[in-house]
């Protein structure tokens, strides 16, 4: 009498990969730590949560590992990257231009990190939010562009590097949040980089009680 085996994890994690997936589960064989019954294919021995926190504990134990892991085969990778984007190259364009699809203020934004990151200023902290705003503007561009071309952009409230009307630098407002507003380019091409400087006075509790530019005050004293 012949009995049919049972197959084995490892026979049924192969299965499951040949038939393109990444996890299997495994109901009548519990992971022995967590009871989870999802596997990786790749690695049976514990479930793909413990799996998961295995690594973790790793990265926190070893910090700095998988930088340097990278960096000792950074050559190959690179490699092996270029070779996926020739031989797949209409796949890879494709991914690309979806990719900046959903992500329409990303280019405008490294563009100008990385301007403002040569002149030593670092802004890695506020990434997050100076990303957000570039995202909006693309994103309204995307709906409210005329012809293809976008109509808002983003802009320094007090310019960088702005300059009087004699062209004397006079101030210089930072790449911060605070500092960025969404404007049409009309707006900001009329601005420029012109910066007329005034004066903001606050009384004690800190409200806006005054604005005057300076030299029309400053002359009418003198
Ligand atoms: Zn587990």
């Amino acid at each position: 009498m012949t009995r049919k085996k049972k197959p084995t994890l490892a026979e049924r994690a192969l299965q499951a990969k040949e038939e393109g997936l990444k996890h299997f589960e495994t109901p009548d064989k519990p992971c022995r730590k967590c009871g989870g019954i999802v596997r990786q294919t790749n690695r049976q021995a514990n479930c793909i949560e413990c799996d998961r926190k295995r690594s973790l504990r790793f990265r926190q134990k070893n910090p700095g590992h998988r930088q340097a892991y990278y960096q000792s085969r950074r050559d190959h990778y690179l490699k092996v990257q270029k070779a996926y984007r020739g031989n797949n190259r209409e796949r890879y364009r494709k991914l690309l231009r979806d990719w900046h699809e959903v992500n329409p203020g990303y280019r405008v934004f490294m563009v100008n990190k990385h301007r403002f990151k040569r002149i030593g200023w670092d802004h890695d902290l506020f990434d997050d939010q100076i990303f957000e705003l570039y995202q909006h503007c693309g994103i309204m561009n995307q709906f409210l562009g005329v012809e293809g071309r976008g109509i808002f952009e983003v802009d320094h409230i007090i310019p960088v590097n702005g300059v009087d009307e004699n062209r004397e630098p006079v101030v210089s407002g930072l790449h911060l949040p605070d500092n960025l507003d969404i404007v049409t380019n009309e707006e900001n091409r009329e601005k420029w980089n012109y910066f007329t400087p005034f004066v903001v006075v606050y009384d004690e509790s800190g409200r806006v009680i005054d604005t005057y530019v300076i030299e029309d005050r400053e002359l009418q004293a003198a």
